[in-house]
């Protein structure tokens, strides 16, 4: 079998579900097996297209078995740019892709040639609205409440308002967010009433968005302590792991870090360090489906547990789903559970999920395709969802 194009696909279903559109990744072969991937980003959609195109002669012609040779030389061809950010995007969604055709060559689910399963289904933990986006204490109150009654114990939200940040006039240039002693008593008021709605058994995670300096993300992470949640994630930016070990030394609470860090090799000071209790690699950002389970195996060794991120579109849960079913040190799998609607719009067949798991099927591959007769309706143009600043 030989590789022989890459296709992509901007898409966009609905305002109900990712603010930004699905970038979609399909490579061909001549023997008629296509596999998908997925390479979705806030902002760098129209960049990767031609990324992507910038690599086909690499892939073209080459044998789509060779998963990890492809890996590697995607990612060194790329090395002068330290194979992160734009390479490690397109090293995942050609990953994903070439598992998927693996598994229909095979006529296997990917998760049974990842050593197969260690358990019978994957448990999801999902969000509530942040505060940002919502107006007050009760409206986190009514929201948990009805998450909790579609079946889910795990939620997770930022409750950190940056309307009501304080001491700074932002033109952009300073993305580091100064919390006010105001905007932290809101996010204490957001997270008690999470609590109060969700009982005292229910799982609890703060987002901070790797957006705060390193005195707020320690006040903010102090204020939290007594809502006893299962980690406070990204309170720092990732470049700096000193700032990180700073909140950890001055802090009473379980942290997790991984979205923003690239290929196995930006884990390795997380975990030497022990400067984490979790870790979340998004699989469509840092090197699919081949890392994340080698970031897996690296957490396991360090007694640290695994809860792949995702944020993006079906591609992305499905393969930090196979993943899931054969780690041992999984917590659990993200998702944004109102967005399955417009999952199933574009998927045929769709993947299963009953309450808070998702639930392996015997399809080959990763058990989920593009249905391209209404995928047509729903493509959009990248450069019209650019947002800068
Ligand atoms: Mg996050």
């Amino acid at each position: 079998m030989k590789i022989t194009d890459i296709k992509t696909y901007v898409v966009k279903v609905s305002d109900r579900s990712s603010p930004w559109p699905w970038l979609f990744v399909e490579v061909e072969t001549d023997e008629g097996i296509t596999g998908l991937g997925e390479a979705t980003d806030t902002h760098a959609a129209p960049a990767l297209i031609t990324a992507f195109e910038t690599i086909k002669p690499m892939i073209v012609g080459v044998d789509p078995a060779n998963i990890e040779e492809i890996w590697q030389r995607i990612f060194h061809t790329f090395s002068n740019i330290n194979g992160r950010g734009f390479t490690s995007h397109l090293v995942s969604a050609i990953d994903i892709a070439l598992w998927d055709i693996r598994g229909k060559a095979l006529g296997q689910p990917v998760y049974q040639l990842l050593g197969g399963p260690v358990r019978d289904r994957v448990p999801l933990y999902t969000h509530i609205q942040d505060q940002r986006q919502a107006s007050g204490p009760q409206d986190a109150y009514d929201r948990t409440k009805q998450v909790i009654a579609e079946g889910f114990t795990a939620i997770k939200t930022d409750p950190f308002n940056l309307q009501r940040r304080s001491g700074s006039d932002h033109w952009g240039a300073d993305k580091i967010e100064l919390l006010s002693p105001a905007a932290i008593r809101e996010a204490v008021d957001w997270m008690d009433a999470v609590r109060d709605a969700a009982g005292p058994d229910a799982e609890l995670m703060v987002d901070a968005h790797a957006r705060f300096d390193t005195a707020s993300a320690i006040a903010a992470g102090r204020a939290l302590e007594h809502v006893n949640l299962v980690w406070y994630e990204e309170p720092v930016p990732p470049q700096n792991h000193e700032a990180l070990r700073q909140v950890r030394e001055n802090t009473n609470i379980p942290l997790c870090m991984g979205e923003r860090h690239f290929t196995r090799y930006d884990y390795v000071p997380l975990f030497e360090n022990r400067l984490v209790d979790y870790v979340m690699p998004d699989i469509l950002w840092t090197g699919g489906i081949s890392e994340m389970k080698r970031i897996g195996s690296m957490a396991e060794a360090y007694y640290v547990r695994i809860a792949p991120h995702d944020a993006m579109g079906p591609v992305s849960i499905v393969s930090g789903f196979h993943c899931s079913m054969t780690m041992p040190n999984l917590y659990r799998l993200e998702c944004l559970h109102t967005w399955f609607d417009d999952f199933s719009k574009i998927l045929d067949p769709m993947f299963k999920y009953e309450g808070d798991c998702i639930l392996p099927s015997d399809e080959p591959g990763l058990g989920i395709a593009l249905n391209h007769e209404v995928l047509e309706q729903y493509i959009v143009d990248p450069e019209s969802f650019l947002r800068f600043g």
